[in-house]
């Protein structure tokens, strides 16, 4: 599903004003032409200039000048292409995400084929309490700021030995996952050396902490 970059709700469902959308139409327009304009400028000083390039020069500036003009060909001057394409699978937990003023930057709703992953990268980290969430030893909320659902190849033999599809089981960690923000309250960024519960989150250490760290493993040595 195309999700409108301008108010993050599907693309039907676009709530941008009318307003909104005709000023961001005349300015990708006015930028495409121009640039496009540009481009055409810079092909026809090329061509003048022809005699005094070698030939594979000539070939590789005219090709990327081209290359070029053909990109900006294919930008987007309406305002129902300014989207971003979601998965269909995510796309409920997204909706609810933003609704709920978490910010996010990508995500993967997960495949049949490998990697077998499912993520959320969220623009800031944010406090959860994964307590109640069901999700199993797979989740990890890396650096604050990464939510994924990824298993170890040990993990899915693991699965596949006891006659888990893992695929399948991919697809329950995913409804569980939008069940969980859908009891989420509104977004509330961690603090500073706050931790989030119930999950397994890899924070930098400090400094203090690594001696600490490394103290207590030369104690465990002797
Ligand atoms: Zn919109």
């Amino acid at each position: 599903m195309k999700v409108c970059y301008g108010c993050n709700k599907p693309v039907p469902q676009c709530v941008c004003s009318q307003e909104k959308r005709i000023t961001w139409e005349k300015k990708a327009r006015a930028e495409k032409e121009e640039t496009l304009q540009c481009i055409q400028k810079e092909l026809q000083e090329l061509k003048a200039q022809k005699d005094k390039m070698s030939e594979a020069e000539y070939k590789e500036e005219l090709r990327n000048l081209e290359d070029n003009r053909e990109e900006w060909l294919k930008e987007p001057e309406n305002y129902e292409d300014f989207s971003f394409e979601i998965d269909d699978d995510i796309l409920d937990t997204m909706l609810t995400l933003w609704d709920k003023g978490y910010n996010t930057r990508f995500c993967c709703a997960g495949h049949p084929d490998f990697p077998r992953y499912i993520y959320i990268v969220f623009e800031y980290g944010y406090y959860f309490d994964f307590t109640n969430s069901g999700f199993d030893d797979n989740w990890k909320y890396a650096s604050g700021c990464r939510l994924c659902y990824y298993p170890s190849k040990k993990a899915i033999h693991q699965m596949e030995k006891v006659g888990i599809d893992p695929y399948e089981h991919l697809c329950e960690q995913r409804e569980l996952l939008n069940r969980w923000v859908h009891q989420l309250p509104s977004a509330r960024k961690l603090k500073k050396g706050e931790k989030v519960k119930g999950i397994w989150m890899r924070h930098r250490r400090t400094k203090k902490e690594l001696e600490a760290a490394k103290a207590a493993a030369d104690t465990a040595e002797q």
